[in-house]
């Protein structure tokens, strides 16, 4: 088994209801459990800034997928909850991102570990900090330590 940090975002429909339903959707994943879910918190969008305002979470998973497995079943669970790739940064149903699996580092053309955008961004780093205030983030040092660069993104927990 394995432990694999994902990232939860969401901006069109009931985003609220949404994140909770995608946690449910991790726990349903083969063989795995859902060890911990953070605070839901609301964000300003990045990039693309004339849309809704995110929400926001983080989640632990235990589970014997292989990371391009659970890539797969992270891109399943979005399809299901309706989402359709249009632009890049731009509104969604809803977002899964794999953030971290074990210590894992890989590059590969369909995933790159650990996120490569994780700890520049708020919306990642503050839901982390309550899964583990500890974390290490291989070869980037410890998530405090990229916590005060992010201090000043808008987000606020819910
Ligand atoms: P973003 O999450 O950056 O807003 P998308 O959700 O549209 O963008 O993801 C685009 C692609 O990013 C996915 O199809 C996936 O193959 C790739 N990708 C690479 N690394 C990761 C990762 N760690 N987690 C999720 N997707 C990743
Ligand atoms: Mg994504």
């Amino acid at each position: 088994m394995s432990r694999a940090y994902l990232a939860l975002g969401a901006n069109l429909g009931d985003p609220v209801a949404t994140v909770q339903a995608a946690f449910a959707a991790l726990a349903a994943l083969p063989g795995s459990q859902l060890l911990a879910t953070s605070k839901l918190y609301r964000t300003a969008p990045v990039g693309i800034t004339e849309q809704p305002e995110f929400v926001n979470a983080a989640a632990l998973l235990d589970t014997p997928l292989a990371p391009e497995a659970l890539l797969d079943a992270l891109l399943a669970i979005e399809a299901q909850f309706g989402r359709i790739r249009a632009e890049r940064n731009g509104p969604r149903t809803l977002d899964l991102d794999l953030l971290l699996y074990d210590d894992q580092v890989l590059n590969t053309p369909r995933l790159t570990l650990p996120h490569p955008r994780l700890h520049l961004r708020a919306f990642v780093l503050y839901p982390l900090a309550d899964l583990d205030p500890d974390l290490r983030l291989p070869g980037r040092g410890t998530l405090a330590a990229w916590l005060p660069a992010v201090a000043n993104q808008g987000i606020c927990r819910l």
